[in-house]
């Protein structure tokens, strides 16, 4: 059973697809659970996944990476979250933010900023969300206050990927008051050794543990005014474009996810005995795998069509907020039916289902709440 085939992935997207699955069974699979059970940054990964040319290749090829775009990068995360979550989550987190400065950043901030990691010399991150807030965008309260020296960060950030390792964030605050709420936020680029920049690691999670997310503090931390990403005043708009991007690959991490936990359960089914039968024999077990594929499938081919949409900017922001909410929650609900025909070893930290069936709670939540995403499906339906 190949879950992810490749029919309905386009043909220059397989090459780079087949690479990342070699790659998650060499590197990830054999790794994963202590990984899981250690919760330490996979360094060793993260260097092997950039020796493949798995890491931050979508930064285009002028800067140093390959270019490739939304539906390479959708494949490649199918195939990583298959296998692993939290690690692929920090694979894919090492560029986190470049987009944006790729689309609306100077000349030299490309130069200076995308081409090391382009080149895995350095990694990025993106700090948006807030203690308070990660769903009201126009409702985050970390200022930019400009003055002679440049710019001046006061506020916090939390959840943010890499905010500890990072040499560099893309970070979203607040340089405006006016009555429109979303013309009041700007984009900057902070080097993480910057004075009045503190972050430590948040508290253990119970998913993803292979990846790392941090609380930030800027305490007047002065960023120069050549680090102001595209034009003051524009932050809200490019992240509502970023996310589109965002949300599509999102819902690849729902199809690796649901992918994994259609497989381990149907080989569990296969070799478990009870009443002198297999498991998979009882009409039931075979009717939830069956609800359990056809869920798969019908997410899958959706978010390959919202990928083809948002790719060509045909009403992106209902095409990706679907592909996400559809995707993330087929993986819900493969993993809690997974866990179901797992009977008592669906808990044993050794069975692998355990850890997609805790991993799927948060690709429901980041990159905007599954609330979130039903709002914008409403509004732009019509
Ligand atoms: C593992 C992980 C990694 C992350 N990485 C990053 C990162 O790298 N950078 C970054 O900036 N952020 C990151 N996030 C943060 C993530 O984007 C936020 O958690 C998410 O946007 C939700 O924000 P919140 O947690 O503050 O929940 P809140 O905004 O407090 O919302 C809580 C709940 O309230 C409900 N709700 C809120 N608003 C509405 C509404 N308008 N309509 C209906 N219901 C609503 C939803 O059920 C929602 O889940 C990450 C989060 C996680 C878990």
């Amino acid at each position: 059973m190949d879950l992810l085939d490749e029919s309905i992935v386009p043909e220059h997207a397989r090459d780079v697809k087949q690479t990342a699955r070699e790659f998650a069974e060499e590197h990830i699979r054999p790794q994963a659970e202590e990984y899981y059970e250690s919760g330490e940054y996979p360094w060793d990964i993260l260097e092997a996944g950039m020796d493949a040319g798995l890491v931050a290749q979508d930064i285009s090829e002028e800067y140093g990476g390959k270019g490739y775009d939304l539906l390479q990068i959708l494949a490649i995360n199918e195939e990583l979250y298959r296998v692993d979550a939290g690690i692929a989550l920090t694979l894919m987190l090492a560029s986190f933010g470049c987009e944006i400065v790729e689309d609306y950043g100077s000349q030299e901030q490309k130069e200076k900023y995308l081409r090391p990691v382009a080149e895995n010399e350095q990694i990025s991150g993106l700090a948006v969300s807030e203690p308070q807030t990660g769903s009201d965008m126009a409702g985050m309260t970390t200022t930019a206050e400009k003055t002679d020296d440049g710019w001046v960060l006061n506020g916090e950030k939390y959840w943010v990927g890499n905010a500890v390792e990072a040499d560099w964030l893309t970070v979203y605050a607040k340089t405006g008051d006016t009555d429109d709420r979303y013309s009041n936020y700007t984009m900057f680029i902070v080097e993480t050794d910057t004075e009045g920049y503190e972050a430590e690691h948040i508290p253990e999670k119970m998913g993803m543990r292979a990846s790392k997310q941090g609380h930030i503090v800027f305490d007047d931390c002065v960023v120069p005014e050549e680090n102001v990403i595209g034009t003051p005043g524009g932050g809200f708009y490019m992240l509502a474009d970023f996310f589109n991007h965002g949300r599509v690959v999102v819902g690849g991490h729902g199809i690796g996810l649901a992918a994994h936990a259609i497989e381990e359960t149907w080989e569990f089914v296969h070799e478990r005995e009870g009443f002198g039968r297999n498991i998979s024999d009882f009409q039931s077990t075979q009717h939830i795998l069956a609800d359990m594929r056809m869920e798969f499938e019908a997410a899958r081919s959706l978010n390959w069509r919202a990928a083809e949409k948002v790719a060509n900017g045909e009403n992106a922001g209902f095409w990706a907020a679907s592909a996400k909410t559809k995707s993330t929650e087929t993986a819900m609900m493969c993993a809690e039916r997974g866990m179901q025909l797992h009977g008592g070893r669906s808990v044993l930290n050794e069975y692998p289902i355990s850890r997609v069936y805790r991993d799927v709670r948060i690709p429901v939540i980041y990159e905007g709440a599954n609330e979130i995403q039903r709002n914008l499906i409403y509004r732009q339906s019509n």
